[in-house]
């Protein structure tokens, strides 16, 4: 399994953290919630939910990764993503 080392929103460093298991349809339909383990931490965001990294997205410019849509810096590189 991928670790991811960036945090998804701000593109900081993070400490390694594998890809939470819920997509946003869980999320936001479902009303799911990650488990409590399925954080990581952000020196800027704080305590973030560890993106989901199987949904549709497009290849990263920086490392080529596949990075959803939602997430706004690649989790593997810190890339701004788009
Ligand atoms: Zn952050
Ligand atoms: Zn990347």
């Amino acid at each position: 399994m991928d670790r991811l080392s960036y945090c998804v929103r701000c593109g900081h460093e993070a400490d390694p953290y594998p890809p939470g298991t819920l997509s946003d349809d869980d999320v936001f339909i479902h009303g799911m919630k990650p488990a409590p383990e399925e954080y990581y931490s952000c020196p800027r965001c704080g305590r973030q939910p560890a993106p989901f990294m199987q949904a549709t997205g497009q290849a990263c410019p920086n490392c080529a990764q596949i990075v959803p849509m939602t997430l706004a810096h690649c989790g593997y590189c810190g890339a701004k993503a788009g």
